[in-house]
């Protein structure tokens, strides 16, 4: 979130306005949302992968436009190099936060964005145990973000830095068995009787299938969301997903964070977008009983089985 601030507080001033593309990581949305109009910044949320609202949002000439490569919790894959297009015509400038993908999968300065910023606290780390943020960026962007950063303190501690180096050395090949893991428990989960819908960009089903497959070379990375089908069956006290946690504990663990070396399971309902209303959470598509994956490096055919085992238990 200091990368994110640095270039709040570097590249804004009043009167400005901020275009997000939705859904974004809450704390990025609060950001702009409600911060920086305090301090006379104005913002404007769309979809992000509405390319139409892209055009229409831009003819007000924003100062900056936000929106993540792979978007949480429904793994939407916004379309960068149609988007970049439509804000260089209004000299808007674009930064992507591209935590969900990785370098590995989307390097989006390649697709037109100015800056990206990714929390490197996630996968790039890869230990949970740093809590740390890049953010690169083109010339014409960067001009007083270095100054910004030390001026209001937002240097990056040493410890957090070394550690998150060690994670760099194997990141590829992290990203490249935890995405090969994804895709098996994509495919397993589709096809069980109690999952009414998963989200993953690699599968063909998924409305951004061909986008994700051109921006991320073929790879679709190790998030997924699960969708269990509401159940009809009465007097169950608790929630099906709520179950399917608590027996998968403590070999695939519950955590709100992402990226470990193990696999994680989140509620994105309780924690992550309990803010939003029954509304916002029901025009989102998610429910009760949606689950969301962060893939480790597990064997993949130990955690397919984990999981749908857990999953068949229930009768
Ligand atoms: C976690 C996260 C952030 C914030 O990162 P911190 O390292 O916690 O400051 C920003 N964007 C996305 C998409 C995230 O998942």
């Amino acid at each position: 979130m200091s990368a994110l601030a640095a270039v709040a507080l570097s590249l804004l001033k009043p009167s400005d306005h901020v275009l997000l593309g939705q859904p974004l990581y809450g704390r990025s949305h609060l950001l702009f949302a409600q911060e920086m109009t305090r301090w006379g910044v104005t913002a404007q949320s769309i979809s992000a992968c509405d390319l139409d609202a892209w055009s229409a949002a831009l003819a007000l000439k924003p100062r900056l436009a936000i929106v993540e490569t792979i978007t949480n919790p429904r793994m939407s894959v916004p379309d960068l190099r149609a988007i970049s297009q439509r804000c260089k015509g209004s000299g808007t400038l674009l930064l992507v936060d591209n935590t969900f993908a990785t370098p590995v999968l989307c390097q989006p300065l390649v697709w037109g964005a100015d800056l990206v910023m990714e929390s490197l606290s996630k996968f790039v780390c890869g230990h949970s145990d740093a809590m740390l943020g890049m953010l690169c960026g083109k010339a014409h962007a960067w001009d007083r973000i270095e100054s910004t950063v030390s001026t209001y303190g937002l240097a990056s501690s040493p410890l957090d830095c070394w550690l998150t180096r060690r994670g760099l050395t194997t990141l590829p090949l992290r990203m490249e068995r935890a995405s090969k893991n994804a895709m098996l428990l994509a495919q397993a989960l589709m096809d069980h009787p109690r999952v009414a819908l998963v989200d993953y960009p690699g599968l063909p089903a998924h409305p951004h299938h061909r986008i994700a497959e051109t921006q991320f070379g073929g790879s679709f990375g190790n998030m997924l969301t699960v969708h269990l089908k509401l159940e009809s069956a009465v007097n169950h006290s608790t929630r099906l997903a709520d179950r399917w946690i608590q027996r998968l504990d403590p070999d695939i663990p519950f955590c709100p964070s992402l990226g470990e070396t193990q696999t994680t399971l989140s509620h994105p309902v309780s924690t992550s977008h309990r803010s939003l209303s029954a509304i916002q959470q029901k025009e989102l598509g998610i429910s009760n009983e949606t689950v969301r994956i962060s893939c480790g490096i597990e064997e993949g055919e130990w955690l397919c089985r984990r999981l749908i085992e857990a999953l068949d238990a229930f009768d």
